[in-house]
């Protein structure tokens, strides 16, 4: 048997600060990294962009199936729209497995034979790779993800509303957190790293602590 190669899980909710957090650990360990949330957002799109609805499970898993994962519009994803569709396309249990099955083959083999991997997203501790080496859970404030997801956007929709802002994200949570299956919550041997007071610098360093300490 090959040998497994070491994972690191970064699950939390909306805007937590995951995905540069994620990034940064993958740079530093020499890992390949895997944003989940953009295949769930791709297979949105996918939908969205077919003039299809993204509850619906056929439309759905036909999309999960097209999709590429190298040739994800980076941009095009990183919509409000696109992240509602996402959290609904994601509640699908035939497009979950579809995109379970990629999750795990990047883990098993991650590219560029990166010793490694970190992967970001909801379920990653719990259910896509539950014998990860290391599981944060990434959590902060609803108010302070909102006010950074809307300084994000703010540049692209200068008319936007910190308050709606607010009230997707509160919306996208509840959606991720009381579906059925692979819900969002901390894997039971998650760290808890919450960074309502922390810059992305400090976010690092503790993750980073966290990680050292486990393995000592
Ligand atoms: O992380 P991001 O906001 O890009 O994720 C978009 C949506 O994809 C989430 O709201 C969630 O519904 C879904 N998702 C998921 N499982 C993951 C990653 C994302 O259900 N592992």
């Amino acid at each position: 048997m090959t040998q497994r190669l070491p994972v690191i899980a970064i699950d939390g909710p909306a805007a937590a600060g995951k995905g540069t957090l994620a990034r940064r650990l993958a740079e530093h360990m020499e890992y390949a990294y895997l944003d989940t949330g953009a295949l769930y957002r791709g297979v949105a799109l996918l939908v969205v962009q077919n003039g299809g609805d993204p509850s619906n499970p056929d439309q759905a898993l036909s999309a999960a199936r097209a999709l590429d994962p190298t040739a994800i519009d980076g941009k095009a994803i990183r919509t409000t729209e696109i992240g509602a569709a996402a959290a609904k396309v994601a509640a699908l249990a035939g497009v979950r497995s579809e995109i379970l099955d990629l999750q795990r083959r990047f883990a098993a083999s991650p590219p560029g034979d990166r010793k490694g991997s970190v992967l970001d997203g909801r379920d990653i501790g719990t259910v896509v790779c539950p014998d990860a080496d290391h599981k944060i859970f990434v959590t902060a404030s609803a108010e302070i993800r909102a006010h950074r997801r809307w300084l994000e956007l703010r540049e692209k929709n200068p008319q936007l509303a910190e308050s709606q802002v607010l009230a997707d994200l509160r919306e996208r949570d509840r959606l991720d957190a009381e579906r059925p299956i692979a819900p969002l919550k901390p894997a039971e041997d998650a760290l808890l790293l919450d960074t309502t007071e922390l810059a992305i610098e400090e976010a690092f360093e503790t993750a980073l602590a966290l990680i050292t300490e486990q393995k000592a």
